[in-house]
C-alpha cells in the first residue's frame, strides 16, 4: 500500500489519469453533465458502446464527495487492466459528484444528497444519468462508498444469482476487519452483510418507508438495470491507502469470472 503523492481530493489529477487510460484502453469518454462547474464523466469500453447490449458491468464512485478512497481505487483497478475490460461491456462513472469531491463534502453544489434522489429525473444530473443508462442492462452493478461512523467494512447486496456477500467480505477482511455492529446506518446487518430482497415491491417499500421516498443509486440500478447490485463501504477514519486497497480487493473479487 503506497501513500498518494497528491491530495485525495485532486479532481484534476483523477480525470487527467482517466483520460490517459481512456486513450490507452480505447475507452469512450462522455461528459454527461456539468455540475457546479465540474464535468461529470462516464467511460465505457468498446463492448458497451452499442447501448442496448445486455450483460456486463456498471461501476460508480464519488457520489458522496467526502468519501475519497473509492474514486482512486476504481482508477487504480482499471489502470491494472483487469480482464473484464476486454471480455464484457463495462460502464464506469469515476466520480459522480466532483463538486463534493473537491470540497470534501457529501452533498453536491445544490446541497443535495444525490444518493437519495436517483428516482428524480428533474434533478439535472440524475435526469442525464437515467438517459445515459436507458436501454442498458447489466449483470452486475457496483457502488463504492465510505462511512465515517463505521469501524469495519460492510456490504449491501441485492442479488438474483445467489448470495456471495460473505465470501466477498471475507476476502476484503484481510485488509480491514468486517463491521461487527448489528445495526449500521439504521439497518440490520449480520457479520457486515445486508442482503435485500430482490422483489421490486419490497425494494419500493424500503425506499418509501425507510428512506422517505429517496432512492439510492444501488436500488434504482437493482430495480431497472442490474441483475445483481452491490454497495461496498469502508470506514473513512482509517488511513487512505488501506481503504483504497480494500476497495480494489472488492473490485477484483466481485468481478472474478
Ligand atoms: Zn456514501
Amino acid at each position: 500500500m503506497i501513500a498518494l503523492s497528491h491530495s485525495g481530493h485532486d479532481f484534476e489529477e483523477l480525470i487527467s489519469r482517466w483520460r490517459t487510460l481512456a486513450h490507452e484502453l480505447e475507452l469512450k469518454e462522455t461528459v454527461i453533465s456539468v455540475e457546479g462547474g465540474y464535468e461529470v464523466f462516464a467511460f465505457e469500453n468498446q463492448l458497451a458502446v452499442p447501448r442496448c447490449q445486455a450483460g456486463g458491468l456498471y461501476v460508480s464512485a464519488g457520489v458522496h464527495g467526502d468519501e475519497c478512497a473509492p474514486p482512486w481505487a476504481l482508477l487504480q483497478w482499471v489502470e491494472s487492466e483487469p480482464a473484464i475490460l476486454t471480455e464484457k461491456p463495462v460502464v464506469i462513472f469515476p466520480c459522480l459528484n466532483p463538486y463534493g469531491f473537491v470540497g470534501n463534502t457529501r452533498h453536491d453544489h445544490a446541497g443535495m444528497d444525490l444518493n437519495r434522489n436517483f428516482q428524480d429525473e428533474n434533478v439535472p444530473l440524475i435526469g442525464k444519468w437515467q438517459e445515459f443508462l436507458e436501454d442498458r442492462e447489466f449483470d452486475l452493478a457496483i457502488n463504492l462508498h465510505e462511512d465515517y461512523d463505521a469501524l469495519g467494512i460492510y456490504l449491501y447486496e441485492v442479488v438474483r444469482t445467489g448470495s456471495r456477500g460473505d465470501t466477498l467480505l471475507r476476502a476484503c477482511s484481510e485488509l480491514i476487519q468486517t463491521e461487527t455492529a448489528a445495526t449500521v446506518d439504521g439497518s440490520e446487518f449480520k457479520d457486515g452483510l445486508l442482503s435485500h430482497s430482490t422483489n421490486d415491491a419490497d425494494l419500493q417499500r424500503i425506499i418509501d418507508e425507510d428512506l422517505e421516498g429517496g432512492c439510492p443509486e444501488a436500488l434504482w440500478l437493482a430495480m431497472h438495470h442490474a441483475t445483481d447490485s452491490f454497495t461496498f463501504e469502508t470506514p473513512s477514519e482509517l488511513a487512505l491507502p488501506v481503504r483504497i486497497a480494500a476497495h480494489r480487493r472488492f473490485l477484483e473479487e466481485v468481478t472474478r469470472g
